[in-house]
């Protein structure tokens, strides 16, 4: 006998409302919503809604309201904190942006850009430099995640020593509350200070406070020209001594600087074998660093100096300074191919911790030593953005241990790296956010005035708890 679906009459209203396109039911349709970058995969949702527009969106969370069903908001499923992954019970509607896809408005004069939620990052950046600006956001991700998506987690990637995180690249918002009641803050004003910051409050929320459909942008002048480097150096000590110097001698113009060790270079190589040795000798320490500028400047004049001065200070050994767009792109593929090389490695640790970044030098010693006091087989894997203190600080497991004992012995190096990270005043979330993954170790450092107020904060806008739950905050329906 055939039992009817639970939640049979909301389905059906939904079908009714969003149409064949906009509600998907079958699995092997829904399938590519269920996992995220990482492979990770959590369950099965009720269903996929996908709502084309703002009122279809609030029309969907409506609905969920009223049939008491909690509700998974979906961008492009890059977030690395399963944070867009409908839960297993198969009690959560996902509800997918990605038709919300269009440009609404470009303002050059402004520097502002108007967009749908869904749009794809790489799109938003493309339409910026067809207005002759440029939307700074740059992630590996950019493209497959969404604008919403960036939003909602305060994404920050490679540039944000220059231009900043989310936060900062965000002017207004359009938001559909957890009722169903659409907030409509699209403001374009570069300054506005009446009363509360509402839109901040969206940014970082994972999803947790509402659905953003619509944003607001701050674009920048367009770079017009701008030259990469790679540098080989002894320490980390170094690295940072030399970033200073970058940040000083470069006009404020630097808009990356990236640490990346010798063993991200060997797994860029081995998972991208056309990418050879860049410098004539390994070196322990590499910086791979950009400068941009959107007029007339010798940076070609300001990069060979940086690097004579950082030789004569004995900061760096050796550098390849990319003379086209070809090699810069080149010595950015050993960026991007490391990451894959770290996938390939299968089940480890991946972390996107901060401290401030003159302590880089010494959380990275000490925390070092303290993983290989605990483990001393497995293999540490520390790179990052040094501009923003934000490290990746990465553990594989060693080498033959059995694939049963890796999650737990990785939990464990998760734990007492957090220890240290706490010694050093850091964050455990720079970049991914809390999602389910480390909503544990979130919670267990929040003082109870913080939680009150995070509490009440999820309480005010979502008093039923439908609204992602289980996210950053516990379900509490
Ligand atoms: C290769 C790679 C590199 C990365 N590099 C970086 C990096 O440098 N910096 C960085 O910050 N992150 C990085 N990330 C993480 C990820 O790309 C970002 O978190 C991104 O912002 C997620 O966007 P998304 O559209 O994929 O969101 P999803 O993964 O779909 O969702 C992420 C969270 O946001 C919520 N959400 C999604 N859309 C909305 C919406 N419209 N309204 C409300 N809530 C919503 C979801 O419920 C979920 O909680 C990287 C990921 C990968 C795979």
């Amino acid at each position: 006998m055939d039992h009817p679906s639970p939640h049979a009459d909301l389905l059906d209203a939904l079908h009714q409302r969003l149409g064949e396109r906009g509600l998907l039911r079958d699995p092997a349709a829904m399938a590519r919503y269920l996992s995220d970058w990482a492979g990770e995969r959590l369950g099965m949702p009720l269903a996929v809604a996908r709502p084309a527009s703002t009122t279809e969106v609030a029309e969907t969370v409506r609905l969920c309201r009223a049939h008491g069903v909690a509700m998974t908001p979906q961008g492009g499923h890059s977030g690395l904190v399963a944070g867009a992954l409908p839960a297993a019970d198969g009690g959560e509607l996902v509800i997918s942006l990605e038709r919300l896809d269009r440009i609404r408005d470009i303002d050059p004069v402004n520097f502002t850009m108007t967009v749908d939620a869904g749009c794809i990052l790489e799109t938003i950046k493309q339409a910026a430099a067809e207005h002759d600006c440029d939307f700074p956001l740059s992630l590996g991700a950019q493209g497959s995640c969404q604008i919403g998506g960036n939003i909602a987690t305060n994404a920050g990637g490679l540039n944000v020593l220059r231009h900043g995180m989310m936060r900062q690249l965000v002017l207004g918002l359009e938001v559909v509350l957890p009722d169903g009641r659409v907030w409509d803050g699209l403001t374009a004003l570069h300054k506005d200070n009446r009363g509360y910051a509402l839109a901040q409050l969206f940014l970082g929320s994972e999803g947790t406070l509402g659905i953003v459909t619509g944003a607001v942008l701050k674009l920048s002048p367009r770079a017009i020209q701008s030259r990469t480097a790679l540098l080989g150096l002894p320490s980390v000590e170094a690295v940072i001594a030399l970033y200073g110097r970058a940040r000083r001698e470069c006009c404020d113009l630097l808009s990356a600087f990236e640490l990346i060790p010798r063993r991200c270079l060997e797994l860029a190589m081995e998972a991208t074998p056309e990418l050879t040795e860049p410098l004539d000798a390994p070196d322990p320490w590499y910086v791979l660093m950009e400068v941009s500028a959107s007029g007339a400047m010798d940076l070609d004049a300001m990069l060979e100096g940086l690097l004579a001065h950082g030789m004569e200070a004995n900061l760096v050994r050796d550098g390849a300074l990319a003379s086209s767009d070809a090699q810069a792109a080149r010595l950015w593929q050993f960026r991007e191919s490391m990451l894959e090389g770290q996938r390939r490695r299968g089940e480890h640790l991946r972390t996107d911790i901060s401290v401030p970044i003159s302590a880089i030098p010494d959380f990275v010693a000490q925390a070092s030593r303290a993983i290989h006091a605990r483990s001393p087989d497995c293999e540490i894997i520390a790179y990052g953005h040094v501009g923003d203190g934000n490290l990746h600080f990465n553990i594989l497991p060693p080498a033959g241990m059995a694939e049963t004992q890796k999650k737990a012995h990785l939990h464990d190096l998760e734990t007492r790296l957090f220890e240290i990270l706490d010694e050093f005043g850091g964050s455990l979330s720079a970049e991914h956010g809390i999602g389910r993954t480390k909503q544990a170790a979130y919670l267990a450092r929040l003082s109870p005035v913080e939680r009150e107020l995070v509490e009440g904060i999820k309480a005010l806008f979502d008093p039923a708890g439908l609204m992602n739950p289980g996210r950053i905050l516990p379900d509490r329906r």
